[in-house]
């Protein structure tokens, strides 16, 4: 039995967006206990005062809003559409690196004249009837075409979107785009300036449960603690290699006169005792970015550097995760810091 007094937080319930959360909550050290695949209901061995809960993403804003749910995982296109002018939603993390999409529109191609904004204005100034544009996000879709002045009728659609100009009940589409396939099967094309908002999944929370429960604070700092020290990880690697020198202050200079091996703070670097007498051989650590990896090893052989062990890093954890610290700002003065 889940105590009414536990801190929920809720997360996707179907599709890929549910997957994606599940692996990358399981990633950072966080795995999703699910007692029966039926269940809407779930534990998080981690931190086992939350219990979790599966909604359908816009559901998860709509509850995190009202605040019959603390902390939700959802993509930013429903956050956006469905958030509200009250701010009682807080974004703690707006990256979470997976979810990508964006809220597009997309013309028939047939409509060869209509490549931009720009044209799709004279188009619509030249029918003798608003442009319907058939979508799922009204508020998102009629904010954008309101900024751009083009005048419009929406269509509000449930289902699949992309047939609505064949099948003629509206002009053009404003929909979600990942790969583009969809479009291309349905013989659409996005507009490149008609990207109306980009996505991916994002942690909110709810602001008053923030301001008003210490637990639920504490909760936002371990999620985000987890979250950002497996996030930082994931771009980097520990590298340990052995180095000879007079003294650890000495293999240090040759370090830092190098662009990538200088490490997070600097590099550890400790003696190794050998069986004959001081060799002056040396265990060299230093994190680098996994991108900057071969450069990496480049300098630390031109340097001496030898027995190279490359190996994943699970965490980094700073003193305090930024976006922890970024939300007590936020909290405090209403203005976001990060
Ligand atoms: P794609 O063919 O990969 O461009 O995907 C487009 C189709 O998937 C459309 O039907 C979209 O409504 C849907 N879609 C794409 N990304 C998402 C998402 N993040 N959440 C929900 N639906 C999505």
């Amino acid at each position: 039995m889940t105590s009414p007094t536990n801190i929920r937080l809720s997360l996707p319930s179907k599709g890929r967006l549910m997957d994606d959360s599940l692996d990358f909550l399981a990633e950072c050290g966080l795995p999703v206990q699910k007692l029966n695949p039926r269940q809407y209901q779930a534990k998080m061995p981690a931190l086992p005062e939350l219990t979790v809960l599966f909604q359908r993403p816009s559901d998860i804003v709509v509850s995190v809003r009202q605040g019959s749910v603390d902390f939700g995982i959802t993509g930013i296109d429903v956050l956006e559409e469905k958030r509200g002018e009250d701010g009682e939603i807080i974004v703690l993390h707006d990256e979470l690196g997976y979810g990508g999409c964006a809220l597009m529109l997309a013309v028939p191609e047939a409509w060869t004249d209509v490549t931009d904004l720009q044209s799709l204005r004279t188009c619509a100034a030249s029918l003798d009837r608003p442009l319907r544009v058939a979508t799922k996000f009204p508020v998102l879709t009629e904010r954008f075409l309101n900024g751009q002045n083009i005048p419009h009728a929406l269509i509000a659609a449930e289902g699949t979107l992309e047939t609505a100009p064949t099948i003629g009940y509206a002009d053009i589409i404003s929909d979600l785009v990942s790969s583009g396939q969809t479009l291309q099967d349905n013989r659409l094309r996005a507009l490149g300036d008609g990207v109306i908002q980009a996505s991916q999944a994002a942690l909110i929370a709810n602001r008053k449960s923030l301001q008003t429960n210490p637990r639920t604070l504490e909760m936002a700092r371990r999620l985000l603690e987890y979250i950002e020290a497996h996030m930082r990880a994931k771009e980097n690697l520990l590298v340990i290699a052995n180095m000879r020198g007079e003294s650890p202050e000495m293999i240090a200079s040759k370090l830092f006169a190098e662009t990538s091996v200088g490490g997070l703070q600097g590099p550890t670097i400790s003696p190794i005792v050998t069986r004959e007498s001081n060799q002056g051989w040396h265990s060299v650590s230093v994190v680098v970015q996994r991108s900057r990896l071969p450069q990496a090893i480049t300098e630390l052989r031109s340097i001496g550097g030898s027995g190279i062990i490359v190996s994943p890093v699970t965490y980094i954890f700073e003193e305090e995760p930024p976006r922890y610290t970024a939300m007590l700002t936020e909290l405090k003065t209403g203005v976001k810091s990060l």
